[in-house]
């Protein structure tokens, strides 16, 4: 048997679970039965259930170590961490009147989750060799971390664990033989990715790339940041920040163009040493946390020019970190499609074949061109495409 795939995953992720509410906010009287957490455990069991069907002879599940605290403080702040303890071993509950909220089991999974995506990136950079073949690195971590601020949690993240496995990678004292100089990220979740934005805000040995719905700001404290164009990093890190804001009902001739645009020559203009991919699949229809209708065919692009570009630019250095996806069912067919187009292998489901039951929608091609070309526009000042 080959290896392709390396699943980093430890069913201690499951044990932390947000409050119920009304969807993902507080509770009122007007809704007659407590909701489920949009982050429910489902979602990553499902992923699971698809990884055992569609790929169950070609991978391997490997148990991360908990992220040290060590390696946490690399992006995180020491008051942060305290409080994020303290706060779990009184029971957890919802932070203020935000949609984030733990349990005493929180920090703990977090460090597990962080931990997967520390041993992922390691992995990409040494390269897994199985009979010839290097297997995909794939953190499936719950929760999500791309939100979380070096000193704050924020959506449904506590620590951020692509961040955390760009300053391992780049840490002369991390997992793996190979030290980084240069990381690449590329968001595309549907959300924008301010926790990572802002850990490498004035660097330039981190580039980040992220297509998200131009959600903005949800929370003057917590979620302060846009996500705009504009914001573009600063310092040393001025043009190494790329955001690219997409309109609603943006789908797979969409995202097929940002890679085109923009993530394309960027990554080959910045040419890391490895590329990290903050892989949450909620741009999917009928996600209740996006306004997007990428299909399984547009993941499956998305997998296959990720791992183009590993390959071109990156030795082919390359690990998926999971992040959102919330409609349970779809985020399965979503994360299949990534996996399709990174393995170069498609799947040919009983019952649904190579498609997608999600497929119902027609896109808003000349909006999303307009907001594009807008993108292409502002960020030709990069030095990454000089
Ligand atoms: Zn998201």
């Amino acid at each position: 048997m080959t290896t392709d795939i390396t699943v980093y995953w430890d069913d201690q992720m499951l044990d932390h679970e947000p409050p119920k509410g009304a969807f993902k906010f507080p509770f009122t009287p007007i809704v007659a039965v407590p909701e489920v957490h949009p982050d429910r455990r489902e979602r990553v069991q499902n992923i699971r259930a698809m990884l055992d069907h569609a790929f169950g002879d070609i991978f391997e599940t490997v148990s991360p170590d908990p992220a040290s605290r060590k390696a946490i403080e690399r992006v995180h702040d020491p008051d942060y961490l305290d409080w994020l303890v303290e706060f779990c071993a009184d029971g957890g509950g919802r932070i203020e009147d935000t949609t984030t909220g733990l349990n005493e089991h929180t920090y703990d999974a977090a460090r597990v989750s962080a931990g997967a995506a520390i041993a992922a990136a390691g992995q990409a950079l040494d390269g897994s060799k199985d009979d010839g073949q290097e297997a995909l690195p794939y953190a499936l971590c719950r929760p999500s971390g791309h939100h979380a601020q070096p000193d704050c949690a924020d959506g449904f993240c506590y620590l951020n664990n692509v961040a955390l496995a760009a300053e391992a990678a780049l840490a002369t004292d991390g997992p793996a033989d190979i030290t980084a100089d240069r990381v690449a990220i590329i968001d595309w979740d549907v959300h924008h990715g301010n926790g990572t934005q802002e850990t490498f805000y004035d660097r330039d040995d981190v580039l980040f790339v992220s297509a998200h719905n131009d959600h903005g700001s949800w929370h003057p404290e917590y979620h302060p940041q846009e996500g705009s164009i504009e914001e573009f990093g600063e310092g040393d890190g001025e043009g190494y920040t790329l955001n690219v804001p997409l309109p609603p009902g943006t789908g797979n001739r969409g995202y097929e163009a940002f890679f085109e645009r923009i993530v394309n020559p960027a990554i080959t203009g910045f040419d890391p040493d490895l590329i990290l991919v903050s892989a949450g699949q909620d741009a999917g229809p009928s996600d209740m946390n996006g306004r997007n209708i990428v299909t399984r065919e547009g993941f499956r692009k998305m997998g296959d020019r990720v791992q183009q570009l590993a390959d071109e630019t990156a030795d082919g250095a390359l690990a998926l970190i999971q992040e959102g996806g919330y409609q349970p069912s779809h985020l399965s067919f979503a994360t299949l499609g990534v996996f399709e187009g990174v393995l170069g292998r498609t799947v040919d489901l009983d019952g649904y074949g190579t498609g997608d039951p999600f497929e119902f929608l027609d896109e808003p091609t000349e909006l999303v061109d307009e907001w594009l070309d807008q993108a292409v526009d502002h960020h030709g000042k990069s030095p990454v495409f000089a």
